[in-house]
């Protein structure tokens, strides 16, 4: 039996490669500042957090008076059901209160081994309609790719991939985990709002982001195409932009 210099050299050329590579490489699961990483998969913890609530409406349809902080309240609800026991489902809201976008962040980042989807409802110029997602890290496109997918086959807008969007926000910059916000349609547009009034719509559209939240865990970021670049941006501000 030889001295195995050759496997202490491996290893110790290992460490010292893992060390340079810094933050941003290396498991892709658990807290990573950056995200610079391929999407998680094999994760148990799914954190669903229902936009805006309390004193914070969100939008507000017109045509329906219906407030954006219900309608995601209960989709986040219907995720959590249709996620069953397969995940350990987290509610960031289960009722309608105020939570500060910055608790939002903390609270998900505590979690650590986990991922966020954070789920809204839109509103803008009165013709726009679809489907929208937003992510920013490298380690949330596959799962974005994957919700954005399954919500456009459900809704009958054809946004395609138009509506899938790299942005840098409180919620898609700021937790440390792979995090997600996505936007089920808009309540501005006065078809598209009457369909989000439909349970069964929004049931659907639960489904849908369920499915894609089972298939990021099951097959991680395979058949969700190349990964973005890495992005050096700082942490999203309140004074960015309008969330
Ligand atoms: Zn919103």
């Amino acid at each position: 039996m030889t001295f195995p210099y050759k496997s202490v050299l491996v290893l110790a050329l290992t460490a010292f490669l893992a060390a340079c590579a810094g933050p941003g490489t290396g498991s892709s699961s658990g807290r990573d500042y950056w995200g610079h990483r391929p999407g998680p998969k094999n994760f148990k913890t799914v954190i669903i957090d229902a936009g805006h609530g309390g004193k914070d409406s969100g939008a507000v349809s017109r045509w329906t008076r219906q407030k954006e902080k219900d309608l995601t309240l209960d989709t986040a609800k219907r995720i959590r059901r249709e996620l069953g026991t397969d995940f350990k489902t987290i509610l960031m809201r289960d009722d309608d209160q105020f939570i500060e976008l910055d608790e939002r962040v903390a609270q998900a980042t505590r979690r650590g081994d986990a991922i966020l989807v954070s789920v809204h409802y839109n509103s803008g110029p009165s013709h726009v309609r679809g489907p929208e997602t937003y992510y920013w890290r490298v380690d949330s496109h596959g799962l974005a790719v994957r919700l954005h997918r399954a919500m456009n086959a459900v809704s009958p807008a054809e946004s395609a991939n138009r509506g899938l969007v790299r942005r840098r926000l409180r919620l898609t910059r700021n937790p440390q985990i792979p995090c997600v916000l996505v936007e089920g349609g808009y309540l501005s547009h006065s078809a598209e709002s009457k369909l989000i009034q439909n349970a069964a719509y929004r049931q659907r559209l639960a489904e849908a982001i369920a499915g894609a939240i089972r298939a990021q865990s099951a097959l991680g970021d395979a058949g969700t195409g190349p990964l973005p670049p890495p992005l050096y941006e700082p942490l999203s501000r309140p004074t960015d932009t309008a969330e």
